[in-house]
C-alpha cells in the first residue's frame, strides 16, 4: 500500500480509528487469510484483534462479558450444554 492509498483510506474513516474512535491510527489491518486491507487501525486495537485472533464470535462474547452479561451455557439435555452463539 502507498503512502497516498494509506492517506486515502484514512480520509474515509475520517481520521479515526474505527473501532475506538482515537484520532490519527498508524496500523494498516489486513484480513490474515485474504490479505485484503480491512483499514488503518490504532496500535490497541490492531493489537486486540490480534489477540481475539480475528474471531468475531469471540469479541461478540467479550462485549458481552464486559457489559456484565454472565455467561452462561445453556442446559439443553442431562448433561448436555448449548454454548451461547
Ligand atoms: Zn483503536
Amino acid at each position: 500500500m502507498t503512502v497516498d492509498q494509506r492517506k486515502a483510506l484514512l480520509d474515509e474513516q475520517f481520521g479515526i480509528c474505527p473501532i475506538c474512535l482515537k484520532p490519527a491510527p498508524e496500523h494498516v489491518d489486513h484480513d490474515h487469510e485474504t490479505g485484503r486491507v480491512r483499514g488503518v487501525l490504532c496500535f490497541s486495537c490492531n493489537a486486540a484483534l490480534g489477540q481475539f485472533r480475528d474471531r468475531p464470535d469471540v469479541m461478540r462474547r467479550a462485549a458481552a462479558y464486559v457489559e456484565g452479561n454472565v455467561w452462561k451455557p445453556k442446559l439443553v439435555a442431562p448433561g448436555v450444554y448449548r454454548l451461547p452463539s
